[in-house]
């Protein structure tokens, strides 16, 4: 068990007064040797000397994904490559992938930080892990898999993919705890029901999910599919990877691991800092990190803060899920519509199975939005009827979520193509010019 309770149950003062430090330090250190911070720093008038307590944050400039582009591969890198033992990078789908680098201590820090993460679902080293996350350059596969092992549990770096065997080994080596995207999950526990294998021949108690956005109705249907108990977990590579923030027992929220990443929200219009309870944009100071110390880092992740105490004990601050990406929001005729939104009209329907993909077209100046989603085994019916009332009940709903009507196409269970990593949702087809 690690539950480094001087650390997580720290009363807010004294945290808020560590963090002023480590902040001190961390501006000291990059100030000196990232010369992209201190030419950031020098326009703004600003010196290491002006920060003196973790309020002073707003003072300093902000990073985004962008300024690690125009850096590639390593120019922000804080330490000579000598120190840097580990390399990964984000998927990169729009553009030059980001690398990250990690010298041994960012990897040890990583490690506690997973166990910690996993320690708040109630593994123990007697549990065994099966790691279905991607290994290579992605984050989720090897940052799981050092943190089970910080744990004591057992690890099966099964990687992503080759669901046969993921179910094979699953059933015969018994691991008690799995950790892969949620969109995997559903697909996994939809093959494993096909295989006809009583649910009691496996072990599973806890799922491990995360890497992209998910509901609570999505929560509800892993859980009930594969009987487990299903926990968020959140993080982003630039900013570490997976563990920058989990849920406990009652899951009301993600704890950030905010002794090493202190969270704001800002608005994303005018990047001012929100106060806790308001939604806006999740911004990251890595304040331990050595191989890629980031100031102020946008993730572009909308969502809120609070720092109420929770019934675990932990005073970290909670995050909520993830609403959206700011990049990821459809506008759709005029109107803010995020996938989130739509999953979750799906998921409250039992005649849907949690499989949709959303298609976005212009057609004559006019955008349309399409939903294709999954009839049910069961509600799926040949009557022209049956099929015209389902649409409509469920165009009704969208609308009253979304404020904008929207073409429901309904398809036959498993037409849908399935993920073994990130779920990819939304097709938009329109072009912008
Ligand atoms: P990218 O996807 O940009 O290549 P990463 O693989 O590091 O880079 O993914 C990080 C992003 O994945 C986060 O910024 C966030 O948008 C999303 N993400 C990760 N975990 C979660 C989660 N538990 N809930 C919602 N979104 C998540
Ligand atoms: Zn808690």
């Amino acid at each position: 068990m690690i539950w480094n309770k001087a650390k997580e149950c720290m009363s807010l003062e004294d945290k808020r007064r560590m963090q002023g430090e480590r902040l001190r330090k961390l501006v000291e250190r990059v100030y000196h040797s990232t010369p992209f911070y201190r030419q950031k720093m020098q326009e703004m008038d600003i010196t290491p000397d002006d920060i003196r307590t973790i309020d002073d944050i707003v003072k300093l400039p902000f990073t985004t994904k962008q300024d690690l582009r125009d850096n590639y591969p390593y120019g922000l890198f804080a330490v000579p490559m000598s120190e840097i033992i580990r390399l990964h990078a984000s998927s990169g789908t729009t553009g030059l992938p980001t690398v990250v680098g990690y010298t041994r201590r960012d990897l040890s820090i990583w490690s506690e930080m997973i166990a910690r993460c996993l320690t708040a679902y109630g593994a123990t080293s007697n549990d065994i892990f099966t790691v279905a996350y991607g290994y290579g350059l992605f984050t989720g596969g090897l940052g799981v898999h050092y943190g089970v092992e910080y744990l004591g549990g057992t690890v099966i770096p099964m990687s992503s993919g080759n669901t046969a065997k993921q179910i094979q080994l699953m059933h015969d080596f018994g691991p008690t705890a799995i950790a892969c995207t949620p969109s995997y999950a559903l697909y996994l526990a939809e093959a494993m029901q096909k295989t006809g294998i009583p649910r009691e021949e496996f072990k599973l108690k806890i799922g491990v999910f995360g890497a992209e956005p998910w509901t609570d109705n999505m929560r509800r249907e892993i859980e009930a599919k594969m009987g487990i108990n299903a926990y968020n977990i959140y993080g982003l590579s630039e900013v570490m990877g997976p563990g920058v923030s989990h849920e406990c027992e009652f899951k009301d929220g993600s704890h950030i691991i905010d002794d090493h990443f202190y969270p704001e929200i800002v608005s994303p219009d005018t990047l001012q800092q929100l106060p806790y309870g308001e939604q806006g944009e999740l911004v990251f100071t890595t304040l331990t990190k050595e191989g890629l110390p980031l100031l102020r880092y946008r993730t572009k992740d909308l969502c809120t803060l609070t720092d109420e105490p929770c019934r675990c004990g932990r005073t970290n601050v909670r995050m909520s899920r993830i609403v959206g990406r700011s990049d990821d929001m459809l506008i759709i005729r005029g109107v803010n519509v995020f996938p989130s939104q739509i999953e979750s009209v799906i998921l409250e329907m039992e005649e849907f199975e949690p499989h949709y993909l959303l298609v976005v077209e212009r057609i004559n100046n006019l955008d349309i939005l399409e939903v294709q989603v999954e009839v049910r085994d069961g509600f799926y019916s040949d009557e022209i009827n049956k099929m015209m009332a389902l649409k409509k009940k469920m165009g009704q709903r969208l609308q009253s979520v979304l404020g904008i009507s929207a073409d429901i196409k309904l398809v036959e269970p498993f037409s849908i193509k399935r993920s073994e990593g990130k779920a990819q949702r939304v097709l938009d087809k329109r072009v912008f010019s």
